[in-house]
Order: C-alpha cells, then sequence, then structure tokens
C-alpha cells in the first residue's frame, strides 16, 4: 500500500517521460502536491476545502507510472483523480483527459457525493487542484488585485489608502486578500480559526501581523488608516461571531467580504466549537455539523448585510456564503451581490481572465524573462505594468516558479507565442506550461459566482463549459478537464481547464496559437450571446465570428 510521502517535481531539462508534453503534466501534478504549494498533501488536498489532485495515493503512483510511459499519441484518461484508461488518439490530441466531480443534475448535492467519495469513487478536484495548475495564492492573487481596485475605483476615488477592509479566510485563495488590500494602499482585518493559516501567510508575506485580541486588531487598524499606511493584520477566531461583534461594537469598516470555505459546509468551523475538534467532529456527524454550520453562515451573512445597510461596501466573494446562509433560512442572504456581476463581468467580456504559466527549470530567472516579455508585448497596458512590476517584487513562489496576469482575447495567443519563440531559442531553462483558472471568461457556469444575474439570464446554462471543453480538446490543448461543484460546491457550477506546454516545437507553437484564441473566444462569444455590448464590439473589432451576427 502506498501512503502519503513529501512529493515535489524535478526540475531541469532531464525528462523522466518520453515527451515535454507529458513530462509537464507529471511535473504540474507533482507540483500541486509540493507541501510549499498544498494546503494538506498528506491528504492530497490541494487547496479550496477538499480539492484534491488525486483520488489516493495508489491512483497517484499509478499516475505517474503511466505518464511516464505515455507515447506521443496516446491519451491517459482521468475519472475523479483515478486513470482509468490510456487510448491510442493522435499528436494534436490532448496527452491527458480529465472528469473530476461529474454528478447527473438529480444527483449533485453535497450527501450524494459524500456517500460516493465514501465509496472511493469520486474525489472533489476544485478548479486547479485535479486539474493540475494550481500555483499557490499567487493564483488568485492578480484577480484579487484587480477587484479590490475596481472596489477603490467605485467607491474610493480610486485607491483603498484611508479605509478597512473586514474579511475571513486565509486559505490557499484567501489567503491573498491581505497583499492584495495593501497593493490597493488599504488596511484589512483578516479572520482566520486556524492559527496555522495566519502564520503561513506572514511566512509567505502575503500578511503583515498577527493581532492579539479584537480591540489590538482594531487599534493596529485605526492607526494605520489615520496614517493612510497600507497594513495586513491577522485575527484568530470564529468570523460567525467576530463579525457580529464588531457590528454590534460599531467597528470603523469600510469594505466587507469573506473567503472562507463556505461552499463546503464540512470546511466552515460553527459557532461554539473548538477549531481542534473540528474535523473529528464533521467526520463523525456531517448532517449535524451542517446544519450548525450553516445557521453560523447566517449569522455571518446577516452581520455582512448590517454592514452593508451602515454604509459599507459588501460583496460575495464566490465561496457560496450567501447560498448557504439562505439554507439556514435567512431571508435576506442575497441583498449584497456576488463579486463578478459588481466587478468583474466587463473584463470577462473581453476574454480577459486569469492567464497563468509555470518554469519546469524550476527557475525563478526563467519568469523574469517572461515578466520583461509581457511588458515588452504590451506597452499600453499601465494596470498591467503594474501589476508585473510589484508581482516581481512581492510574490513569493510556491513550488515551481509561476506568474499570472490577465489577458484578454487577442493577447493570451501573443504571449504563448513569445513564450514558444523563447523556449526554442533557449533564452528559457526548459518548457513552460500555459494554463489558467476555471474561474475564466467562458469556461465556467456558476449561478452564483462566474454566471450571476446574466444579461439574458442564462445564468444556470451549462452547454458553454462542455463547448469550452471540447474546442480546447479540438484546439490541441495538452491537458483538458471539465468539472463540477468548483468554487461554489456541489449541484452549482460546471467548469472547463485547459492547460498548453511550450516545449519550443513548431508544433507546439501551431497549438498553442488556436488554443489561446479559442478559448478566450469563447467567453467573448458568450457574453455577445447574452447581449453584452462590450462583447459584441470586441467581438467586431477583433474578428471573432459570431453567426448570428453575420448576414
Ligand atoms: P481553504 O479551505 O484553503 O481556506 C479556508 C479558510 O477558512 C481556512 O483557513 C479555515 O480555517 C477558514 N475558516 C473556516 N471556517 C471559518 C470560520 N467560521 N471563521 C474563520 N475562518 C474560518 O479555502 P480557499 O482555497 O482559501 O478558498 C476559500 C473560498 O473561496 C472557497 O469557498 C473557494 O471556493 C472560494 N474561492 C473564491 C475565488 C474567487 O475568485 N473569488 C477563487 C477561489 C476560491
Amino acid at each position: 500500500m502506498s501512503g502519503p510521502r513529501p512529493v515535489r517535481a524535478p526540475r531541469g531539462t532531464e525528462l523522466s517521460a518520453l515527451g515535454w508534453q507529458q513530462e509537464a503534466a507529471l511535473r504540474m501534478l507533482q507540483n500541486n502536491l509540493d507541501p510549499e504549494v498544498a494546503e494538506h498533501p498528506d491528504k492530497l488536498v490541494v487547496y479550496g476545502g477538499t480539492g484534491k489532485a488525486a483520488r489516493d495515493w495508489r491512483s497517484f503512483d499509478a499516475m505517474v507510472r503511466t505518464l511516464r510511459t505515455l507515447k506521443q499519441d496516446e491519451t491517459m484518461l482521468v475519472q475523479s483523480g483515478r486513470p482509468v484508461g490510456v487510448m491510442q488518439t493522435h499528436e494534436w490530441a490532448p496527452r491527458v483527459l480529465i472528469a473530476n466531480s461529474n454528478l447527473v443534475g438529480d444527483w449533485a448535492n453535497w450527501e450524494e457525493f459524500r456517500r460516493l467519495e465514501q465509496l472511493g469513487l469520486t474525489m472533489y478536484g476544485q478548479m486547479t487542484a485535479g486539474s493540475w495548475i494550481y500555483i499557490g495564492t499567487q493564483g488568485i492573487l492578480q484577480g484579487t488585485y484587480e477587484t479590490f481596485a475596481a472596489v477603490a475605483a467605485k467607491r474610493f476615488g480610486g485607491s483603498l489608502a484611508g479605509t478597512i477592509t473586514l474579511t475571513a479566510g486565509l486559505g490557499g485563495m484567501g489567503g491573498a486578500q491581505p497583499l492584495a488590500v495593501t497593493m490597493n494602499d488599504g488596511v484589512a482585518i483578516c479572520i482566520d480559526c486556524d492559527p496555522r493559516a495566519i502564520e503561513r501567510r506572514i511566512e509567505h508575506r502575503y500578511l503583515d501581523v498577527r493581532a492579539d485580541s479584537l480591540e489590538h486588531a482594531l487599534q493596529l487598524a485605526v492607526e494605520a488608516r489615520d496614517a493612510r499606511r497600507p497594513l495586513s493584520i491577522g485575527l484568530l477566531g470564529n468570523a460567525a461571531e467576530l463579525l457580529p461583534r464588531m457590528l454590534a461594537e460599531g467597528a470603523p469598516v469600510d469594505i466587507v467580504t469573506d473567503q472562507t470555505s463556505a461552499h463546503d459546509p464540512l470546511a466552515y468551523l460553527p459557532l461554539g466549537v473548538d477549531f481542534d475538534d473540528m474535523a473529528s467532529y464533521a467526520a463523525k456527524d456531517p448532517a449535524g455539523f451542517t446544519t450548525r454550520a450553516r445557521e453560523s453562515m447566517a449569522r455571518h451573512v446577516e452581520a455582512m448585510v448590517g454592514f452593508m445597510d451602515a454604509g459599507a461596501e459588501v460583496f460575495d466573494y464566490g465561496n457560496s456564503i450567501r447560498g448557504e446562509a439562505q439554507l439556514a433560512g435567512y431571508e435576506r442572504a442575497f441583498a449584497f451581490p456576488g463579486f463578478v456581476p459588481a466587478y468583474i463581468r466587463p473584463l470577462f467580456c473581453e476574454g480577459k481572465g486569469p492567464f497563468r504559466w509555470a518554469a519546469l527549470s524550476g527557475e525563478a530567472s526563467d519568469i523574469a524573462k517572461t515578466d520583461k516579455a509581457i511588458l515588452d508585448l504590451f506597452p499600453e497596458n499601465e494596470s498591467l505594468h503594474r501589476w508585473i512590476k510589484m508581482a516581481g517584487e512581492r510574490v513569493h513562489f510556491q513550488g515551481l516558479p509561476a506568474r499570472i496576469c490577465w489577458l484578454g482575447y487577442g493577447e493570451r495567443d501573443r504571449a504563448g507565442e513569445r513564450f514558444n519563440d523563447m523556449v526554442a531559442s533557449g533564452e528559457l531553462a526548459a518548457p513552460l506550461v500555459i494554463g489558467r483558472d476555471h474561474l475564466d471568461s467562458g469556461s465556467v457556469a456558476s449561478p452564483y459566482r462566474e454566471t450571476e444575474a446574466m444579461l439574458d439570464g442564462s445564468d444556470a446554462i451549462a452547454d458553454w463549459p462542455l463547448l469550452n471543453a471540447m474546442v480546447n480538446i479540438a484546439s490541441g490543448a495538452s491537458w483538458v478537464s471539465l468539472h463540477h461543484g468548483g468554487g461554489v460546491g456541489m449541484g452549482r457550477s460546471i467548469h472547463a481547464g485547459q492547460v498548453s506546454v511550450a516545449d519550443g516545437t513548431a508544433l507546439a507553437g501551431e497549438k498553442i496559437r488556436r488554443v489561446l484564441t479559442n478559448d478566450p473566444g469563447m467567453g467573448v462569444i458568450r457574453h455577445v450571446d447574452a447581449g453584452y455590448d462590450i462583447a459584441a464590439s470586441v467581438a467586431d473589432e477583433r474578428g471573432v465570428r459570431v453567426p448570428m451576427r453575420e448576414g
């Protein structure tokens, strides 16, 4: 029986697989489980509650073995973290096809999922956990930075200087919040019930300090706010207890959001439960735990609504906390909006989303060179320049060095082709993988998040992510994944991912040009179809063909 052990992706140019396409999948699977990258590597959990990279250690070993012997015209099939077949395909086909956590509609709930998971038949793949393109907290950092920049632009004259943001959740994704706020010159109070989460963010320089108490946190926050000095403060405790208390005491908070793992009620600490007892209680009595977690979320959301009524800018940050609070009977749960309709949708209309890449060499200098290439390619894009510069200075790499930046239709393909040329010329020490989050413009149906409040009411139409996966397969991506339930939980989302390997060959260049054109193209056509004018102008200006607009 194979069991937990530390996993780390090899670096450099020596291959243990038959080609770079397979080697890249192998290294990225391993990289997702690197203790520097994964939140709970022993349990194969990468981030986002219980988002896993492989179903169990036997499956992990089988995937590693298979990827090492997989030929250039073969494809490994992965069903919820377990390799179930190898088929002969062709060299343009993906080397790996992944389907994670999918359930038939009427069965698509946590209870049924957990029953099947206990039988060893499925696993929760989250978004980039089960599709092997998680790059640590940086992966969400730019999106979070952009979101807080949009909040600043909408309400606070373009900067968060002189404001206090209150949030909870310092996990794999939520840990980006403090740095995103301070990058926008604001002050953040970030609550987490897990002392390790706070320590980890301080170690990785995402969080500045830890307060000893609520009073201490408020004192530090007010001092920094008055001096217009950016500062992020970690506060240990349960958000469902602390938020109502802060509201009652009139804490001077300007912005409120949340990134606890509310999408999975077994990953949210209920009121009155000690953090140390959380895991055993959840395992012993999942139904009782769920009821108490949802009731606590209702108190948490009620306090968020209270802050909104008192004049704060309040938004849901994509963790389904409003839906869970509503299930517990809290009627005003949806009084505040989700972040996508509030701030991000115009970017999605341009096919913009979280484009990312990782250096298989393991060399930070490869990322520095790609950063420079991005700056050269898009000289006119000021906010991109600001981001790349700040990221270069402040982002701590976790696992293989990587970078993220939001690029749109007509931009990603140019970046991808340039990167492939840089590998071909030897400027980079080894190939790059180029991928993205499933949270993207045309790859997800998620009515509580990415597709909340679509103009034509098409929030729950899930044909789009299926078409997205199919078009990426047809265009030559190196691996493609189709998941259910990521981000917001079972029954609430369907989404697809793609990763393409820039190995410097002409063939890779051809594939990358198609994939990185068609993939963001899905975002443009999805939003044209829903009636967004910005998307229609992008389609017209950049030549995206939409049959219903022709003739
Ligand atoms: P995670 O599981 O790594 O971290 C969640 C954190 O919440 C943990 O540190 C946990 O200790 C803390 N927590 C749980 N209950 C708490 C409570 N009652 N009070 C205080 N802290 C509590 O998850 P993550 O990867 O950081 O993701 C967080 C959530 O954000 C998930 O629901 C995820 O789906 C969602 N998400 C949103 C986006 C986005 O773009 N907005 C992107 C990715 C993930």
